[in-house]
This record gives C-alpha cells, structure tokens and sequence, in this order.
C-alpha cells in the first residue's frame, strides 16, 4: 500500500490571503508493519498532518502534527486549530519567538497542531538562509546518541520474532505494563542480548514497581519509562529512591512547566515535539532540565520521518534517542533523518532536509 499520502479534507486550507505565510494542512494516512500495542491499546492504522507554510518568493516550510486523543488531539481538532492559526501567521517566518506565544494564545493546548507549524517555520527560515537548521543552532549532529527500536507488546512468538527483524537495531525499547511483564521481559532476553529499556506508560502501581525493580535488574534493563499514571509524583519519587535504574517521566512531564515539580523525583525527562507543542521549547525543556542535573530523552509518536526529523534536530543535546515512529511504518511519505541502526542521521539539506519519498 504506496503512497499513503491521501488528502481527507476537502480542499488545501488557504491561511488569510492579508498574510504572506500561506499555510496549506493535508491528513496523512500512516500505516505501521505489526499493530503497535502498548499498555492502554493500540493500532496499525494512524493519521498525521502535513502542514505546509509558503512564502510570497514559493519556498516552503513543512512541519507535521501527529495528534494522539491521550493527549486530547485529533486530526479533525488539529484541522481546526490550524484553521485558527492560520488567521495569526507571521509576515516574516524570522518571527518564530513571537509567532509560537500568538498561536499559544490564541489556542492553548492543541500541542501537535502548533509543533507542526514551529517546524515549518524552522524549515522555512532554514531554507531561506539555505543550512540545516542543526548548523542554526550550532549543532553537531554526530554528536546524536543511537535510538532504540521499540517493540509492541504482543505474543511471545510473534515479540520474538519482532526482536529478530529489529536484528540492526542496538538497543531495544519493551513496551510493558500488562499482567505479564515478567514472562514478556524473559523472553526478550532470551532472544536478544542487546540493550533493553522499558516503559510501562503508566501501566504500573507503586508496589508493582517496586516489585518489579529485581526483574528489570536481573534482566539487565537500563532505563524505565513513566512507570505511574502521570499525577502521581510522589509515587515517582518513592520509585526513584529505590531503583539504580534511571526513570524517565514522559506523560508526567509535557512542557517546561512540569519540570520543576518532578526535579528531585524522577532522573530524567521525556520529551516529544507533539506534548510540548514547539522545536524552541524542546530547546526551553533541555535547558531547564540540564539546570537541574536531569537525563533529557526524545521520544516521538507513531509518525512519518517529517515529524521524526525535526525531534532529530535537537538529538546531539539529548541521553537517550527513541525516534522510531516512522522505522515502525510500512510505507514513510518522507525521506528525512535515518535511524539505520540506530544510528540517527540527519539529512543536510536547508531547514529540516525532508523531501518526499
Ligand atoms: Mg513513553
């Protein structure tokens, strides 16, 4: 199934003809290889839009929203902001700083929606000055640690077999958080000896942690995700202090504002582009979490290599990579930065480098 690039709205959506930003908004139909199944479900079949700014001299800037309902978004209200957006675009993509506070303002939470349009505003502005947009921010994308592959929960058969095709990939992500981590945990170990991180998205107790913190030693895990539903702190530091295993908030933590109340409680944070809504306050996260001594992580939805190119941009000032999102697809629209394996590579084309498959 090729290309999987369908347009579902009726027509390109035209910003206000009064501003030369021109922004066009298409719903992608992403497709991934096996059902992705983690602790509160899953599926194989996903939507994304690809979201299009133009200038008055015809060059463009994409960006792509990858809205999940957990965090309240879908394509149609991702449709709907844009549409509301589209009224408040800047004359000049320079503006980034002020355009990101409008759009904010204007139409608060919406975060995948407004993350699309910073990307295309990054793109435009480094197609515009023709370099990469790692090199506008000093960036040396060598620098970038290697990504983890993620395996869905699923049998045991068909998890092992998902370990071998993953066969490229370093290290391996193991989505837990069902009644049966522990056999689900044995029988990835006993089919690989690579690098195995967990994340229990939410899927966990207190005590089940702690009952579990053996397990993960035993099997040689070396990270644990959001092992708690995403209020409970508390619980997150009781975890903390008893495992030598750094854990990561991801649902606990979307945008800097969360990140002082979970200092102290957790070793490290998780951040996507599609809950903090901009690439500028990806860049805010990674500062403010530095100044606390925390592990930074950048994880991403299921979404093509546009949305997974712009996260990669800001991968050479990050500990751990998850960008797997468009390696999990069947067909990537895109073609932007590889994570062959695990390796992550940034394209060097002006502004994020994506073209279209
Ligand atoms: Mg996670």
């Amino acid at each position: 199934m090729y290309p999987t690039v369908s347009n579902l709205s009726t027509a390109p959506r035209e910003a206000a003809m009064s501003h030369p930003l021109q922004l066009e908004a298409e719903v992608l139909k992403l497709r991934t290889k096996h059902p992705f199944i983690i602790a509160r479900g899953g599926q194989s079949d996903y939507r994304t839009v690809w979201v299009r700014l133009r200038d008055g001299d015809g060059n463009e800037g994409w960006g792509e929203a990858a809205p999940t309902r957990f965090y309240g978004e879908t394509p149609e209200s991702v449709l709907s902001a844009l549409d509301l957006y589209a009224g408040a675009m800047p004359a000049d993509p320079f503006d980034i700083e002020e355009s990101e506070r409008r759009w904010h303002l204007l139409l608060r939470h919406n975060p995948s929606a407004r993350s699309a349009l910073s990307a295309a505003l990054h793109d435009l502005v480094g197609k515009r000055l023709g370099i990469p947009v790692y090199r506008l921010w000093g960036l040396d994308p060598a620098k970038a640690p290697q990504s983890t592959f993620t395996i869905g929960l699923d049998t045991a058969e068909r998890m092992r077999a998902k370990v071998l095709e993953a066969g490229q990939y370093p290290i391996l992500k193991i989505k837990l958080g069902t009644d049966r981590d522990v056999e689900i945990l044995r029988t990835i170990r006993e089919a690989t000896d690579r690098e195995i991180r967990v994340d229990a998205n939410c899927g966990w107790t207190v005590k089940q942690t702690i009952a579990m913190l053996p397990v993960l030693r035993e099997y040689g895990v070396t990270v644990l995700e959001q092992p708690l539903p995403p209020n409970e702190l508390e619980g997150l530091a009781a975890i903390t202090r008893r495992s030598d295993i750094p854990v990561i908030a991801d649902e606990s933590c979307l945008t800097a504002v969360d990140i002082p109340p979970l200092v102290g409680k957790v070793d490290g944070i998780n951040i996507k582009l599609a809950k903090c809504g901009s690439l500028r306050e990806a860049l805010r996260m990674i500062a403010i979490a530095r100044a606390h001594g925390m592990m930074v992580m950048v994880g991403c939805m299921i979404e093509s290599s546009l949305a997974i190119t712009a996260a990669a941009h800001f991968t050479p000032l990050v500990d751990i990579v998850d960008l797997d999102g468009a390696a999990l697809l069947d067909a990537d629209p895109f073609v932007g930065a590889a994570i062959d394996n695990g390796r992550v590579t940034l394209p060097t084309g002006p502004g994020l480098g994506v073209r279209r498959r």
